[in-house]
């Protein structure tokens, strides 16, 4: 095989020969327009989207200012009035199924892109992101025509045009958890992507073209958070669906206060991955990492703060370590990647700030030995040791791949531990004990609870925060209701 140039390979335990996955088999275009009405409209202004891992410039794509957030808007509104609106649940779910089915199609195509853009490793990309994506696709479309079943007695409908507005930790999947609810309910769509990852989405666009989806149903803008706010600020959006930070729901919530907008928000996270001594310490070890080292650590449910009992806690450490050290960051197209680029420039600074702080706060950091490659966005995979309850480490959302480590002695104090901060999104509990595992996931103040596992998703399962992680469930049947007026 020929040799790659050895930058993103240096972080590596062992020797393993490149295995980068080809770029080949499809296209990605210079340069990428709006997605509004059916067609492809010119922004009067451009933006670059870059690979995280390697600083190059992929695509340019528009930057939808007021006036074209609004034209998609009217198209949305058009489509919801005629074609879209018109349609039966049951002709909803076919459109449904054949775009998952033209996702599948093209999955290793959107992985690539997803890796290229944003910096996952592929393995993610292509194992959880995009069969994710199909999924979500799938489960909604079974729904379109079973809506009445879903809410018996109460006649739902849809709500009309709905805002969405996504992050950039899982740009496809995101897409794929507003849209494919929204549709199924009967609603039309105007989404906004994040601004380092807008690829993906567009082609999505491409894929509601293939799949012959009526004008105006879904419209894509691309931009950054000015877009955003235009979008959800419109006095023709009937509902808002945004994912992303704390600071900016709070500010959409202000942005829409005394509008008769509905809204679902879906914000940030510091879960408590919680590990008894009766635990199975091998696989509990592999969830610690799984927990926080997926994705980077770009993940909202992401097991940020460590709870393991005193009793083992050494050992747990010591075999943590052990694993770390086997972790591969480097080139997120590579299949034996474990940790990719660090989305952007700004959330690595981000994240450089907040490790420091944990150090001049007096925890103890951690990092495995070795060179990280020279071009791009990287971080190392991190713990903190000797971590407080007050420091910044334990009580802010890091999005990195950084974990801070406490420990407790009885259920008690984990949970009360565990539920001191001001999220509530998710948590992980690992215990040989049904009743332990009982206790622990009806007193943890979150969303999501995981027990002996984490970081499972499913489209039947609703997902979404206590606290400040937010408002609203997305998935299942919860999330279904959420898109429609009864
Ligand atoms: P962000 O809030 O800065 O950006 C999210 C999106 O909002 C982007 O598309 C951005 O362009 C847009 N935006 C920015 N300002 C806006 C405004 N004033 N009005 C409207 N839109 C605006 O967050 P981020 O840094 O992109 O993402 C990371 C955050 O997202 C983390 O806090 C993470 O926990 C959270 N997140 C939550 C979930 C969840 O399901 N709860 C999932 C993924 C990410
Ligand atoms: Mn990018």
């Amino acid at each position: 095989m020929a040799k790659t140039e050895p930058g993103p390979h240096n972080f590596v335990f062992g020797n393993y020969a490149p295995a980068p996955e080809s770029k080949d088999h499809f296209k990605i275009k210079k340069s990428y327009d709006l997605f509004i009405g059916g067609k492809w409209v010119k922004a009067s202004k451009k933006f670059e989207t870059i690979n995280p891992a390697t600083g190059e410039v992929i695509a340019k794509v528009g930057e939808a200012g007021k006036k074209e957030v609004g034209q998609a808007v009217k198209a949305a509104r058009k489509a919801f009035e005629g074609e879209w609106g018109q349609l039966s649940g049951a002709e909803r779910g076919k459109y449904l199924f054949r775009i998952a089915r033209l996702i599948q199609e093209r999955s290793r195509e959107l992985a690539v892109v997803e890796s290229m853009d944003g910096g996952k490793p592929i393995r993610e990309s292509r194992d959880v992101d995009i069969p994710l994506v199909a999924a979500h696709f799938f489960y909604h479309a079974g729904w379109a025509d079973k809506l009445d079943y879903a809410f018996p007695g109460v006649k739902p409908k849809p709500l009309g045009v709905v805002g969405q507005v996504i992050p950039w930790n899982f740009p496809l999947l995101m897409a794929a958890w507003k849209i494919a609810p929204a549709l199924a309910c009967g609603n039309t769509v105007v989404l906004k992507p994040a601004e380092t990852t807008p690829l993906t989405a567009l082609k999505l666009a491409e894929i509601f073209e293939d799949a012959g989806l009526p004008p105006g149903t879904v419209n894509i803008v691309t931009g950054a958070g000015e877009t955003g706010q235009a979008l959800i600020e419109h006095p023709d959006v009937d509902k808002v669906a945004f994912t992303g930070s704390t600071a900016v729901g709070k500010a959409i919530r202000r942005a829409i206060a005394g509008t008769d907008k509905k809204f679902t928000l879906e914000l940030g996270g510091k879960a408590a991955n919680i590990v008894f001594e009766d635990a199975p310490i091998n696989e509990a070890v592999e969830g610690i990492l799984n927990g926080i080292f997926f994705n980077q650590g770009h993940v909202c449910c992401a097991g940020s703060r460590l709870f393991v009992q005193e009793s083992i806690a050494d050992k747990v450490i010591k075999k943590l370590k052990k694993r770390m050290e086997t972790l591969i960051v480097g080139d997120p197209l590579d299949k034996n990647t474990d940790i990719g680029a660090i989305n952007s420039a700004e959330q690595l600074e981000r994240i450089k700030a907040l490790v420091k702080a944990g150090e001049r706060e007096g925890a103890c950091i951690w990092q495995p030995e070795g060179r990280l490659p020279r071009k791009g966005n990287w971080f190392k995979p991190t713990l903190f040791t000797e971590c407080a309850q007050s420091h910044r480490i334990v009580q802010e959302e890091i999005f990195g791949p950084v974990l801070a480590i406490q420990t407790f002695r009885t259920p008690q104090e984990a949970l009360e531990k565990a539920n001191n901060t001001p999220y509530g999104l998710s948590g992980g509990v690992w215990t040989d004990k049904g009743s332990k595992i009982f206790k622990m996931t009806t007193g943890l103040k979150a969303g999501v609870v995981w027990a002996n596992t984490f970081n499972k998703f499913d489209p039947t399962s609703p997902f979404g925060g206590y606290k400040e992680s937010g408002i609203g469930r997305e998935g299942g049947v919860h999330g279904l209701a959420a898109y429609l007026n009864f």
